[in-house]
């Protein structure tokens, strides 16, 4: 609606993204700090997680492997407390599927498949020439 109907007195814009479109100066630019830890602690403490001793999330959403015996029994190699952070976001944001992806976190399977193409045309091409002569040594 570009021109208001006479009985909302408007003198703007009514909607929105008709509206002079400016970038919010309070929109976040800040981003995860990954692997970031806040706290170490040196004992089990009373609500952690009872496999690694964490105190930002429980037993059921560990990350760790689970534990013969866990932190709360053992006491022992707890694992530091996690920086959890959230940022508030706009429409895209809140429905990115890839929010907080990390592409360089994808470059260890690159080099590995790659390694491992590297690998097997090495080997083809010693198949072949081995076989090359195979067939020399047959047809002299
Ligand atoms: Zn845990």
């Amino acid at each position: 609606m570009s021109l208001a109907p006479w009985y909302l007195n408007a003198d703007r814009q009514t909607l929105k993204h008709q509206r002079k479109w400016k970038s919010d100066p309070n929109y976040t630019k800040s981003w995860y700090d990954r692997g970031a830890k806040t706290f170490q602690a040196d004992k089990f403490r009373k609500g952690a997680c009872e496999n690694c001793g964490a105190m930002t999330h429980d037993k059921k959403t560990c990350m760790e492997r689970p534990r013969q015996l866990g932190a709360k029994w053992t006491g022992e190699s707890i694992a530091p407390d996690k920086q959890i952070q959230t940022f508030e976001q706009k429409y895209e944001g809140k429905r990115d599927r890839w929010n907080a992806y990390d592409a360089a976190s994808y470059e260890h399977v690159i080099e590995r498949y790659e390694a491992r193409d590297e690998a097997r045309r090495k080997y083809l091409k010693e198949q072949k020439v081995g076989g090359e002569k195979d067939n020399q040594m047959k047809w002299s």
